[in-house]
Order: C-alpha cells, then sequence, then structure tokens
C-alpha cells in the first residue's frame, strides 16, 4: 500500500517537472510533441494523438505519438465523435484499428480545456486486450491536460503574436514611405528598405545610432532641425510633429524630406518610444520654388512690354506733338513688336496649362524635315543680327517623318531661339538631321555659354532657368524646353543636351520616320575628307535668305570641333 502510494507520489512530482518543461515551451509543434509523447508514456500507451479545434470549428490532428503521418486522416470520424457517446467511440475505434491495420483495443481521451473551452482532445490508445485504463490513469491524464491545455495555448497565442509581427514586419518593410522606429533614447530600432533607399544607410548600420544622425534634416542654412528642434522633446508635446528639410544621404544626394513622427508615450507622460515615416518631397520642392521663381519671372515678362508699349502709346498719342512719318512708323513698330512678345508669352503659358489639363493632342501627318527646319531659320535670321551665321545641314532627300508639323515647329523654334539667346557673342547656329534606325534625330548646335553638367537634366522641367548672368539679361520663363520635351515625349521620341560651359550646346530630339528606313544605309555618304559645301545664312538678309542644304552629317556631329572657329 506504502509502495503504491509513494509510486505516484513519484508519478505526480515527475508530472509537475515535464508540466513545468512543457509550459516554458512556446513553439507550438514543440509543445504538443512532448505533450503526447509524455501523456503516452505516462499511461503505458502504445500509441496517441492530440486533436485541436480549429478557428473554423473543425477538429484535426495536429500530432501523434506511434502513428504514422498518412493514418491520420483515418481518425476523422473518431474525432468528430462526441467524447460522451461510448457505445460510438468504441465503435469508430476498431473501425479505425482495422482502416490502418493495427490493433487499437482501448482508448482514453481527455478535453483540453483552457478557461472553460475545449481547445482539443488527447487520445491515448492500447493495443493489448483486457487492459482498460482504470480510473486513477484517467485521473492522472486530467491533472496533466490541464498543464498542457495551458501550455497549448500559450504557445497558440505566442504563434499569433509572431504572425502578426511577422505581418507587421512585413508592412513596415514594403512600405512605400521610409519608416523607423526610434526607441526612448532616440536610437534607431527598426529601420525599412525606403529608409536605406532614401538615406543611402544600410540598416545594419542605422540600427542603434540616433536618428539625428542618420537623418539629419536641416534647414537651408545648414541647421539639423534634429538637434535644434528635436521635433519629440517639443514642449507641450505634438501628438504627430512634422518635420520639413534637407538631407545629405550617405550615397551624395541632396533631398528634402518630411518626416511625420507618432510618439508612443508611458503613463507618466515620459517619451517611450517613436515611429517616423520619412517621405522625398524634392520634386514638390523645387516645383513650389519655381512656381515662386515663375511667378516674379512672368510678371516681370508680362509687365516689361505692357510698359513697353503704354509708353509708346502715350508719347504718340500726345496732342503736343507732332511726330512724322517715320517716327510714328518706328513706334507703332515697336508696339506691334512688344504686342507679339506679350502675346507669344501669353500662349506660352496657356500651352503649359493646356498640357497640364489634358496632356498633347497630335495631328499626325507625314513631311519633310528640311523645308520645316528653312522655314525656322527665315523666321529667326533676320532678327538675330549680323553676328550669328545659321547652317542647315540636312539632306534634300532625307526621308520624311511622321509627327505634328506645328508642335514639332514650336520645338525647333525654341531651340534656335534659345540657341540665338544664350550666344551673346553671336556664332554659328546649325541644324542638323540624321537616320537613326526607326527615326531622324533633328539637333541645334550652338556656341553660345554652355551649359554646366549639373544643370542640364534640369533644363527640361517647369520653368526651370539656369542662374546665371544671362538668366536675368535674357527674356523666358523657363517653359519652351518644358514644352518642348512634353511635344517630343507625347510623339513616343525623346530629347536631351550635350553641353560644355562657355564652348556651346548642341539640343537633340528625335522624330519618328514615315516610313522607317535602315539607319544610315539609306542615307548618302560623304567621302571623308571632304569638306561639306556650307551655304551660310546670314542674318539680316536683304533679299529672301537662301537657304540650302549639305549633305548629313554621317555620324553625329562633334559638339564643338566641326563649328570651327568663330566668324
Ligand atoms: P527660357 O529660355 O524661357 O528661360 P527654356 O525652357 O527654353 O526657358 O530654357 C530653360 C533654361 O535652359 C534657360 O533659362 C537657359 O538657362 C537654359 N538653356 C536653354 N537653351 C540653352 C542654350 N542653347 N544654351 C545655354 N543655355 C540654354
Amino acid at each position: 500500500m506504502l509502495e503504491r502510494y509513494d509510486q505516484r507520489l513519484r508519478q505526480r512530482e515527475s508530472l509537475l517537472r515535464i508540466s513545468r518543461a512543457i509550459t516554458a515551451q512556446l513553439d507550438l509543434p514543440s509543445v504538443l510533441n512532448l505533450v503526447i509523447e509524455v501523456a503516452v508514456d505516462l499511461l503505458a500507451g502504445n500509441s496517441g494523438l492530440i486533436a485541436l479545434r480549429n478557428d473554423d470549428g473543425v477538429t484535426r490532428v495536429y500530432a501523434a505519438s506511434g502513428l504514422e503521418r498518412e493514418n491520420w486522416p483515418a481518425f476523422a470520424d473518431l474525432l468528430a465523435t462526441p467524447l460522451d457517446d461510448q457505445p460510438a467511440l468504441a465503435q469508430r475505434l476498431r473501425d479505425v484499428g482495422a482502416d490502418i491495420g493495427r490493433p487499437l483495443r482501448h482508448m482514453s481521451a481527455l478535453p483540453l480545456t483552457f478557461r472553460n473551452t475545449t481547445i482539443g482532445v488527447i487520445y491515448v490508445f492500447r493495443a493489448a486486450l483486457n487492459v482498460e485504463f482504470t480510473a486513477e490513469e484517467r485521473e492522472l491524464l486530467m491533472a496533466f491536460a490541464d498543464q498542457a491545455a495551458i501550455a497549448v495555448s500559450n504557445a497558440r497565442l505566442f504563434q499569433s503574436v509572431l504572425r502578426e509581427k511577422q505581418h507587421l514586419d512585413a508592412l513596415i518593410e514594403n512600405s512605400a514611405d521610409g519608416v523607423m522606429i526610434l526607441d526612448a533614447r532616440w536610437r534607431i530600432t527598426t529601420f525599412n528598405r525606403a529608409m536605406e533607399q532614401l538615406t543611402g544607410w544600410p540598416r545594419e548600420e542605422a540600427i542603434g545610432r540616433p536618428c539625428a544622425e542618420v537623418l539629419a534634416i536641416h534647414t537651408p542654412q545648414g541647421a539639423n532641425i534634429c538637434l535644434v528642434d528635436c521635433p519629440l522633446q517639443r514642449r507641450p508635446p505634438e501628438p504627430n510633429p512634422i518635420v520639413e528639410g534637407w538631407i545629405d544621404t550617405r550615397d551624395g544626394r541632396r533631398l528634402y524630406v518630411q518626416s511625420r513622427y507618432a510618439a508612443q508615450r508611458g503613463p507618466t507622460g515620459a517619451f517611450v518610444s517613436a515611429i517616423a515615416n520619412v517621405r522625398d518631397i524634392t520634386e514638390q520642392r523645387i516645383d513650389a520654388e519655381m512656381q515662386n521663381t515663375f511667378i516674379s519671372v512672368i510678371s516681370h515678362e508680362l509687365r516689361t512690354p505692357v510698359s513697353i508699349i503704354k509708353g509708346y502709346a502715350e508719347t504718340l498719342a500726345r496732342n503736343d506733338a507732332d511726330w512724322d512719318a517715320a517716327t510714328l512708323r518706328d513706334g507703332l513698330a515697336v508696339i506691334v513688336e512688344e504686342a507679339d512678345r506679350l502675346a507669344q508669352q501669353i500662349n506660352g503659358l496657356l500651352e503649359v496649362s493646356r498640357l497640364q489639363a489634358d496632356g498633347v493632342r497630335l495631328e499626325l501627318s507625314d513631311w519633310p524635315v528640311l523645308p520645316l527646319a528653312r522655314r525656322v531659320v527665315e523666321r529667326f535670321a533676320p532678327q538675330a543680327g549680323e553676328k550669328f551665321t545659321f547652317e542647315l545641314r540636312i539632306p534634300e532627300d532625307f526621308p520624311p517623318v511622321h509627327a505634328d508639323y506645328e508642335r514639332t515647329r514650336t520645338v525647333l523654334e525654341n531651340l534656335v531661339s534659345n540657341a540665338i539667346k544664350y550666344s551673346p557673342d553671336g556664332g554659328i547656329v546649325r541644324i542638323t538631321a540624321r537616320l537613326s534606325g526607326d527615326h531622324a534625330i533633328i539637333a541645334v548646335s550652338d556656341q553660345g555659354i554652355g551649359i554646366p553638367p549639373e544643370e542640364q537634366k534640369k533644363l527640361f522641367r517647369r520653368f526651370y532657368r539656369v542662374d546665371n548672368r544671362l538668366r536675368r539679361e535674357t527674356q523666358g520663363a523657363g517653359l519652351g524646353l518644358f514644352l518642348s520635351r512634353a511635344i517630343v515625349e507625347a510623339q513616343g521620341g525623346r530629347i536631351w543636351v550635350d553641353s560644355r560651359p562657355g564652348r556651346g550646346s548642341r539640343f537633340s530630339f528625335t522624330l519618328p520616320l514615315a516610313t522607317p528606313v535602315l539607319g544610315d544605309q539609306q542615307m548618302p555618304v560623304e567621302a571623308p575628307g571632304r569638306p561639306a559645301a556650307m551655304p551660310v545664312v546670314h542674318a539680316a538678309p536683304a533679299t529672301e535668305p537662301e537657304i540650302a542644304a549639305t549633305a548629313p552629317a554621317q555620324t553625329e556631329v562633334p559638339l564643338l570641333e566641326d563649328h570651327g572657329a568663330r566668324p
């Protein structure tokens, strides 16, 4: 009797030890395997299984001991049988045994109950005849089952928390915005991919560093806002402070960013952690700056011709003056010229706003390039002055293009007008056309002031003007190239610039050919070394300027060398 008591005591002690070990585990499959191994062992069974109820109400085998996985589905009917229906359970047990070819003669089944909810059932089976489970053994299993239920619930809870965390991590990682999480000492604990791209900092290096070091947002004057006015330390605390400013990325870019913070505070109001959403708003910033510049430029641009017109008109209309015919003619000519300029400016503005509202509408047709280039030169040559020489390098038989004639004329006029405007000392303005695959490349080159490399990409932005001496001296609102790019791209082409400061610029754009030809092969090739016959149109000719074409340059015209010395 004493011996039996001792044995039960030992059993209880080992049960307690095992239960503790199981409860300490958080990995669900490990907990379940351990529980079923121990349960089978405890009841001296031959096999056993744990079935858990899923969220959808279906009970399914999660772990087993002494039963191959492929046999688990055979237990479905048994699992669906209520535990208080003994005859049905006995029948199902025999059926499963026959199904899997294994004697399953006795079964002890105990529900796993946690907070009054049955989360699953432990089944232990014996194969031998006449060794039924005793009430004591069931009681032992019950005590174990209570502990096991806690362990299983904990592990399930942990698993779902882990899943949630992984989900959240994936959301943060894949967010298009830069996201970083800071600890109570403003050190970075999470740094997503967008943040790496934005700042140029690899996350391994960013994590653990103060946020003011990695995301050093500063004012245009260079003051680090995060150090002088940390948004998370403002008094009184703001719920969602926002900081905007410039950052110098680790890989040498300069970006304007907006960072929004959400701080988490403890019960006493102490800062615990924060999440920051960081966005690159450089484009918007530049746009806003340009809008401002634009307003000042445009008001100047529009006001100048208006005041000239007004001045001339008032002078000519004076009652006390008797103007001779020549003075009247000259004065009226100025008025017409300034009115034209004003109309042109307004048209440009309308064009831009139309473009923004509904894109570029094209009227495509086939037409030859040379007559258009001639027409543009004829328009500009007379007003350009003697210091300019115009050259056309387009062969007479250059194949027709398929594009919007009027729009392309606008592009060419913008480029030729710029070539003149930005060549204060004059020089050669040359228009060339050459073939490249299924399109033509039209280029306008000059010997003007040129454009620094860092400015070249920005020229095609709306309202952009290079900040140089000529910016103030020349009229312009920074719209010509923006419009030109929109037109060229709407026709499926591209526009670009090659330039060297102080030496000149060449603007090129592509146009689709009416009938694609095989590149250079179909074009006459100039004999090497033979100087091209260069018809030259001088400014302000007395008669109609004669503009002839020359053979094409078979390769891209070098930017400066072939311009030769200035006339
Ligand atoms: P705008 O000439 O009215 O200012 P554009 O959009 O035509 O506007 O050109 C934008 C800027 O690009 C100009 O302000 C000028 O700084 C620069 N640019 C354009 N063409 C040339 C050129 N041929 N040579 C030098 N700079 C140029």
